[in-house]
């Protein structure tokens, strides 16, 4: 117990406490890279205040328990915030949050209960938005709750968030809210990195984050961020008696709320509602750690007022991380495209958040050498960040002597080749580039969508292909007829001659697709799209070396590398060229920037519009370039970078015309816009 602990020893473990919850500060808010779970981060934060309540003598106002924490990061311009932005005290029961109520009832002086509303705590980062005339002005984050960072232009690229408010159109409204990424952009975030060799997020509030601080607003719009807002600052003065009344004027200005909130009239339902949430949380698009729970009368708030850091009418409660017991049935092994053999632990049926889990990526040898795990084994089991299953840990005790240990073998399971690890990495590799394992793996990258797009070519389809034999390199699918596709699959004839007819339009994917497609080391979608634009055919990439390849904005020495490599292997090579014979597109037609991920034609650039547009109105579509970075004007100069012209355009197109301005049609502005959503 550490208020058991004698002053010396409090003293010491306070300060190492200390040091660790500010080293952790710095991973979590500056760098957004933890290295713990938030479970375990809080458990330090209260075991440190359990010793400073036992020893009063060592709460210093330097306390991480004293303040707000996630400090600006430095290169945003700093906001002083008007009304600071707290954080919220936390409950991890129901015998806290009981003491929680009975406290705010004490301090009220009634018997009565009062209404509590509750709301789902979204796992993201607070800001502050500044709504002046209506008009969205200002955004920041919380920075450390008295100075944040001034994040206006990347929460402009919020899609969901309107730059307009409905109805209130005079004088300054402060709302307040999270900025959230879902879980199934998150991973595909990180399935994107990973592709790229850039270093994963730990979490989808990491990723949010790291992608809300941005100095560039074409990164942040080319992830999909979202907002939720659960606060208006000063309410009582817009006529709000109430949180529920918050969140109705919220939506009634059409600003998005996460919508699952509650009025409670009592306790009784507000743990009601934390029983039904426990589970309902899971099919939710965004992770919500919690639930915040708030006074709903405004004018009791204030009766109630603040701690340095929190307020007192309200109070997160946090559910416990779901850590289940489970076992280690086998350890298996896959080939992946690049030939690492990965080891996934198969486990006994376990419910964790919201789904069954099977199956549990070990990663590598060191990792599984790490944690001891071995088949058999009875382990603790949750999902990281609510989405991806691991293993904590082995249940040492649970052992019975008859578990085994397990090591990579260093036979390629699908092909026998001899599989070695590479000195610099922590996999091992099957080297033999005709491995049937590797093989479909490469056909089912190539034709996935971000890819050629062939539609209809499954796993089966692909396996029978490889092992048959009939697909002995990604090329060979051109060569694939309606009848050997039908004779391998035993497919309809339709079905046969409509795949048929998906390869065939596949040639004319563009130049990045193709580049995505052939699965060159750490080359990703983003990746290939910005080496086709800078080098636009296959051969001028061909003679780029290695420091021309990485001049190109977004590609460092590693990818540039790996870049080189691949097109120094003659089979590689032949390849391509078998590709380019078949008819497959090796330039590009300048269609990479058409078709989008070119975030930066909008970002910073001063946009004009004219006439009428046929598919969206005017002001959908000035809110489309604006969520995009783009400034909007009424008027044409010479700063101005684009004019788009609807039919029947005014003055305003003869003005671009005489001063040169870049002018738009209607369809071009939208495929353009399309192209940068798509990705
Ligand atoms: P908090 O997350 O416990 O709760 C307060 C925050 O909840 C508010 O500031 C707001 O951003 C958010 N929130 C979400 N929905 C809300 C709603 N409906 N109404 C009001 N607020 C809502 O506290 P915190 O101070 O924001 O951040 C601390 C968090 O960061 C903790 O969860 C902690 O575990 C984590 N952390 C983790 C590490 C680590 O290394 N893993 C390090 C530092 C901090």
């Amino acid at each position: 117990m550490p208020g058991g602990l004698d002053f010396e020893d409090a003293a010491k473990r306070a300060s190492e406490l200390r040091r660790e919850i500010a080293r952790h500060d710095e991973l979590y808010y500056v760098l957004d890279s933890p290295e713990i779970e938030d479970s375990e981060y809080d458990a330090l934060l209260r075991e440190l205040a359990g010793i400073e309540a036992a020893h009063p003598g060592l709460l210093t106002p330097d306390s991480p328990n004293m303040r707000v924490r996630g400090a600006p990061r430095g290169e945003f311009r700093k906001v002083v915030h008007g009304t600071p932005m707290q954080s919220l005290d936390n409950a991890l029961d129901r015998g806290e949050l009981s003491a929680f109520f009975d406290r705010a009832r004490r301090a009220l002086g009634g018997e009565e209960d009062e209404p509590w509303v509750c709301e789902p705590k979204i796992d993201g980062l607070a800001v502050s938005l500044i709504y002046e005339g209506g008009v969205l002005e200002n955004a920041s984050t919380r920075g450390d709750g008295q100075v944040g960072e001034d994040v206006t232009q990347n929460v402009r690229t919020i899609r969901t968030l309107p730059l307009r408010l409905k109805r209130h159109q005079s004088g300054r409204v402060e709302v307040r809210g999270e900025v959230c990424m879902a879980r199934e952009d998150f991973a595909e975030l990180n399935r994107r990195r990973e592709d790229e060799g850039a270093p994963l997020f730990a979490n989808p509030r990491n990723a949010a984050a790291g992608s809300l601080r941005q100095l560039d607003p074409s990164v942040t719009a080319s992830r999909r961020l979202k907002i939720f807002l659960y606060h208006v600052n000063d309410a009582l003065s817009l006529g709000i008696e109430t949180q529920h009344g918050i969140l109705s004027w919220l939506e009634g200005e059409g600003l998005p709320t996460q919508g699952r909130s509650r009025l409670c009239a009592a306790p009784e339902e507000v743990y009601a509602y934390l029983d039904e949430w426990g589970s309902a949380r899971f099919s939710e698009p965004v992770n919500t750690d919690g639930v915040v729970v708030k006074l709903n009368r405004l004018e009791l708030r204030e009766r109630l007022g603040s701690t340095s850091h929190a307020p007192r009418w309200a109070i997160a409660f946090k559910y416990p991380p779901e850590e289940k017991r489970s076992k280690v049935l086998d350890i298996e092994i896959s080939v992946g495209r690049t030939g690492a053999l990965t080891p996934t632990a198969r486990l006994e049926p376990v419910r964790l958040s919201g789904t069954t889990v099977q199956r549990a990526s070990l990663h590598n040898q060191d990792e599984i050498d790490r944690k001891d795990i071995r088949i058999g084994d009875t382990v603790w089991v949750r999902k990281a960040g609510e989405i991806i299953p691991e293993i904590l840990r082995v249940d040492i005790d649970a052992r019975t002597g008859g578990e085994t240990p397990f090591r990579i073998p260093e036979i390629c399971p699908a092909c026998g080749a001899v599989a070695a690890r590479i000195a610099s990495e922590a996999a091992v590799r099957c080297p033999n580039r005709s491995c049937p394992a590797q093989l479909q793996e490469a056909v089912l990258h190539f034709v996935s969508r971000d890819c050629m797009d062939i539609n209809g070519m499954g796993e089966r389809l692909a396996r029978r292909l490889t092992e048959g034999g009939f697909v002995k390199s990604v090329a060979d699918i051109y060569d694939l007829t309606p009848e050997t596709l039908a004779g391998v699959e035993r497919m309809a004839e339709k079905s046969a001659q409509n795949l048929a007819e998906a390869i065939e339009a596949s040639k004319g994917r563009p130049f990045y697709a193709v580049l995505n497609a052939l699965g060159i080391r750490n080359v990703g979608k983003k990746t290939a799209r910005d080496i086709a634009r800078r080098f636009r055919s296959i051969d001028a990439l061909m003679e780029a070396d290695e420091s021309e390849l990485s001049g190109v904005d977004g590609i460092g020495p590693v990818v540039a590398a790996s870049i080189r490599a691949y097109l120094a292997d003659g089979h590689n090579l032949s390849v391509i060229a078998r590709l380019a014979e078949s008819g497959v597109s090796m330039r590009s037609d300048g269609e990479e920037g058409a078709a989008g991920a070119d975030v930066k034609i909008f970002a910073g650039k001063k946009f004009v519009f004219t006439g009428e547009l046929s598919s969206m109105t005017r002001s959908e579509a000035e809110r489309a370039a604006e969520s995009l970075g783009a400034g909007i004007s009424a008027s044409v100069s010479k700063k101005t970078d684009v004019v788009v012209a609807g039919a029947n355009p005014g003055s305003k197109h003869d003005r671009a015309v005489s001063l040169g301005v870049e002018i738009w049609g209607e369809d071009e502005f939208i495929d353009k816009i399309k192209g940068i959503w798509e990705v």
